[in-house]
């Protein structure tokens, strides 16, 4: 079992969140993604760490706009999506679905999840129980499908769902509230959801984050994994559809709503 690390998460932008992982024993400190180079720098220097790593997700700008920066300033490696290699400034390393590998002895897997890109990749931290999703998987959502297909971004979110219940999911974005009042307008029939509505409409009130969430809340909450449900099927009329079919009438209506 690798060391437990310390995860740091912080508003970045309008509304994204930047992440850094801490192993103090090993002094791997990695930062998911560089959306904005002040925040960073500034849970870098609070902490007194030295960044080692960056791992990319996809080559959005709120995703890679501080990877420049930041390895100036820290010498350190950037690791992302093979399929997005020349898009991702300042790569050195490239990883793809299936691809496991170790940092200072934490374990890493690669978890393929296009639809919002055609690229972007999930990173997966079996001995910490948390995986880092990105723009694929949100609380109570799923990301944009920019430069796939309907098919993929189920494929990616049923790749997150195959992961242990427990896992941490931590996001991209704070997009929890929209995405809330979405759902129960598809599932509102569904108790857990409609309890977690209410309580992210309290949070948000609050200021406070609504991530990271985890695989058996979202299994239990997200409309975009409960395509096989027979109450949000027969809300759509589509009794007999394919569950991918019914996940893309799904996210057709949030790009509506
Ligand atoms: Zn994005
Ligand atoms: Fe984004």
């Amino acid at each position: 079992m690798a060391n437990k690390m310390k995860i740091f998460q912080f508003p970045c932008r309008e509304d994204n969140y930047g992440v850094i992982l801490s192993d103090p024993e090993t002094g791997l400190v990695i930062s998911i993604d560089a959306p904005e180079e002040e925040p960073i720098a500034d849970v870098l220097e609070d902490k007194r760490l030295k960044l080692t790593h960056i791992l990319t997700t996809h080559h959005h700008g709120d995703h890679v706009a501080a990877n420049a920066a930041l390895k100036a300033a820290h010498a350190c490696e950037i690791i992302g999506p093979k399929k997005e290699e020349a898009k991702i400034p300042g790569i050195d390393k490239s990883v793809d679905h299936g691809d496991t590998f170790e940092l200072q002895g934490q374990r890493i897997e690669v978890i393929g999840t296009p639809g919002h890109t055609l690229g972007q990749i999930a990173y997966y931290f079996p001995d910490q129980k948390a995986v880092f999703a990105a723009d694929a998987m949100f609380a109570l959502g799923c990301g944009r499908i920019f430069e796939g297909d309907a098919a993929m971004m189920h494929l990616a979110m049923q790749r997150l769902a195959a992961l242990p219940d427990e896992t941490k999911v931590y996001a991209g974005h704070e997009y929890t509230l929209s995405n809330a009042r979405f759902a129960v307008t598809i599932d509102p029939e569904n108790k857990a959801l409609i309890e977690r509505a209410k309580e992210i409409e309290h949070l948000r009130d609050e200021g406070t984050p609504t991530l990271p969430t985890t695989i058996g809340v979202e299994k239990e909450t997200n409309p975009f994994l409960r395509a096989h449900d027979p109450k949000i099927r027969a809300l759509l009329v589509m009794e007999s559809a394919t569950d991918e079919e019914v996940f893309a009438e799904i996210r057709a209506r949030k790009d509506r709503f």
